[in-house]
């Protein structure tokens, strides 16, 4: 319940199908939602302040937002948008937009940063030390928590776009990546499945070679992960991993290319989200800047 006297966080995941929107006292106190399409940006954000304004005031506003975009505290462009395919929005503002039609203080991430900060305060994460996010859909993208904190370089990490060794059974298809071409994006996500096979993976037959060649690319990105950070949690969420079977073979296939090697043994764990569809919205929630 809504209590008048505790400050109202908002949050929105802002997704390129929908952005879902959410006022709360917590994370895990969220007493209201709302999606809108995603569709133009002059649109969508103008639907977003809309709703935030028919509840009570605000005091703080996440924003987990899909990328690519600006996290540089110190550039100019923070908070934008940058280079995205997505038609309209490229270097569009959407902190700023926020920030002046709320004037209240702003938290922005990816999407995936967002939901992997959930995870490991609330979710599957719970008493990790570490936690990788991974969403398999539309595209592949994945966040980093180490120690309560979203890993930052020169910006977001892009673990979608690493170059797995190809499978055996899946040398012809050149991929679907606009950048990469044959990248794990562009060969195991949702379109770069329809690309090849048709249907999507979990519309295609149990038996069907093309589960055990999206799991061996998402065990890779498992593999590295660990070999790289040893991470110590991943998470896999998205739409193909709905897919019956599908983490399960991930983790097996996980094994087998890792064996015994990794120190960290059988603190690692691949997992499927805790919080289900409501970690990109705890995340953004997360992001709300509180005092
Ligand atoms: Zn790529």
């Amino acid at each position: 319940m809504s209590q008048p006297d505790k400050p109202l966080l908002g949050g929105i995941e802002a997704g390129g199908t929908k952005f879902v929107l959410a006022v709360g006292h917590s994370p895990t106190e969220i007493f209201k939602r709302h999606e809108i399409p995603t569709r133009d940006p002059a649109t969508t954000l103008a639907e977003a302040s809309e709703w935030f304004e028919s509840q009570r005031p605000i005091s703080a506003l996440g924003i987990a937002s899909f990328g690519p975009v600006d996290l540089d505290g110190s550039s100019p462009r923070w908070g934008h948008i940058t280079n995205t395919p997505k038609p309209g929005w490229s270097n569009c503002d959407v902190a700023g937009y926020f920030t002046k039609r709320f004037g209240v203080p702003i938290g922005f991430d990816t999407d995936v940063n967002g939901a992997a900060l959930a995870e490991y305060q609330y979710g599957a994460g719970k008493g990790a030390s570490s936690l990788a996010y991974i969403t398999v859909g539309t595209g592949i993208g994945g966040g980093l928590v180490f120690d309560g904190q979203a890993v930052h370089g020169a910006a977001h990490p892009e673990m979608g776009h690493i170059f797995p060794r190809r499978h055996g059974d899946d040398r012809e298809f050149k991929g679907i990546c606009p950048h990469h071409s044959d990248c794990l994006e562009g060969l195991a996500s949702g379109p770069a499945i329809k690309a090849r096979w048709g249907p999507s993976l979990s519309e295609l037959p149990a038996d069907h070679k093309a589960h055990e060649i999206i799991a061996d690319y998402l065990a890779q990105l498992a593999h590295s992960l660990i070999a790289m950070t040893a991470v110590e949690t991943i998470v896999f969420g998205g739409g193909v991993m709905k897919t019956a079977g599908l983490l399960e073979r991930v983790n097996h296939r996980t094994s087998e290319l890792g064996a015994t090697y990794f120190p960290g043994g059988s603190k690692h764990k691949i997992v499927s989200p805790g919080l289900g569809q409501n970690a990109g919205l705890a995340g953004a929630l997360m992001l709300a800047p509180s005092d």
